[in-house]
């Protein structure tokens, strides 16, 4: 068995992940609830109301890949960061409902300032954008004056205001590719997406030590196991997750079929299924993704990596709040002129890439 690379900087915690059940965040508690859940008696009925809710008020409905089904089968729009950012700086509606996280309503707030941006649930947070804030962005800085700040699209409006470059796991390589050679890069706030980048295009950055508790969640054990039960199954990884750098290594290694080893954003994923329609999948990301492959793929058969990638922050929504959104108008997601103004570069430099 071949040995397995391991990152060599430890994570910062989440500072903003609330103390429950003994101040441990456990996946397998978050999975067991999500099982769980109730989904709405009348999805029907409740989705037909949301729908005309959206036409009266001329509202756009974003969803995230992660959103639970009916969430995302009620919107108008499907899909990651990058592709939502681009529907909200693109759309014509007076009103963007966004089933996301918080993040990317303040995304979605910057690129339409005129725009009202709603969130149904305004505890929709994220663990990777909490582990990192302005000032300790500022600090960091300070420390390499001249540095080349590139965030990824996981953080607050706050902390882009003070990037260069915006990125998400769609662009983040071609961002990089385009930063002059004889700058020195900081990276933040994900390890693995940053050590990921490091090894593609073989350039050295500075890599802030913050993680996603979901994809650090999905341990190289984890693709172990998927690979021995699948072993015929095309590997789609998602940058952010754990077993990235495990893959990598084992791709360059041959210790596995480089063809049919894949690192992907959620998009990438779908594009990808949609071109190999009658294969066989294992998925390592949050697996809300897997309604959306599913949908768009229907001759594919899809594993999880780990049954237990539930994001709790993106089933924070729901289709009852959804419907109380744009009935009650409720919540508004706003972001200060000044840090808006800021932002806005570096989130445009991101789109148009
Ligand atoms: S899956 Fe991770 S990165 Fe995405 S919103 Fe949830 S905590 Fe944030």
């Amino acid at each position: 068995m071949a040995a397995v690379a391991r990152l060599s900087i430890s994570p910062r915690p989440h500072p903003t992940l609330p103390a429950e059940r003994g101040g441990a965040i456990s996946l397998e508690s978050d999975a067991a609830e999500y099982a769980q859940r109730v989904i709405p008696r009348d999805v029907a009925g409740m989705s037909a109301e949301i729908r005309e809710l959206a036409r009266k008020r001329n509202a756009v409905i974003l969803a995230h890949n992660y959103q639970v089904p009916e969430v995302q089968d009620v919107a108008d729009f499907v899909g990651d960061s990058l592709g939502l950012s681009r529907q909200a700086a693109a759309t014509s509606a007076n009103v963007i409902v966004f089933c996301g996280v918080h993040f990317m309503a303040e995304t979605a707030v910057i690129l339409s300032p005129s725009k009202r941006v709603l969130i149904p649930d305004l505890a929709a947070g994220c663990s990777l954008a909490a582990t990192i804030n302005a000032e300790q962005l500022a600090a960091w800085k300070a420390e390499y004056p001249g540095a080349i700040v590139v965030s990824y699209v996981n953080t607050t409006a706050e902390v882009k205001a003070l990037s260069d470059y915006c990125c998400t796991s769609g662009n983040a390589e071609r961002v990089i590719r385009a930063i002059p050679e004889d700058k020195e890069i900081l990276f933040l706030p994900d390890m693995f997406l940053g050590t990921y980048l490091e090894k593609v295009t073989g350039r050295k950055m500075h890599v802030w030590p913050g993680e996603c508790h979901v994809h650090a969640g999905i341990r190289p054990a984890d693709i172990d196991r998927a690979r021995a039960e699948h072993g015929d199954a095309d590997l789609l990884v998602h940058p952010e997750c754990g077993c990235a750098s495990q893959c990598m290594y084992f791709k360059a290694s041959g210790d596995i079929d480089a063809e049919r080893t894949h690192i992907l954003s959620t998009e990438g994923m779908v594009r990808h299924a949609k071109e190999h329609p009658s294969r066989s999948f294992v998925v390592a990301t949050e697996l809300g993704i897997m309604h959306r492959l599913a949908k768009e793929a229907p001759q594919g058969r899809f594993y999880a990596a780990s049954e237990h990638a539930i994001c709790r922050y993106m089933k924070k929504i729901t289709l009852e709040k959804l419907l109380t959104s744009l009935r009650d108008d409720v919540f508004e997601v706003t972001v200060p002129e000044e840090v808006a103004n800021k932002a806005r570069g570096a989130i445009q430099r991101m789109v148009e890439l």
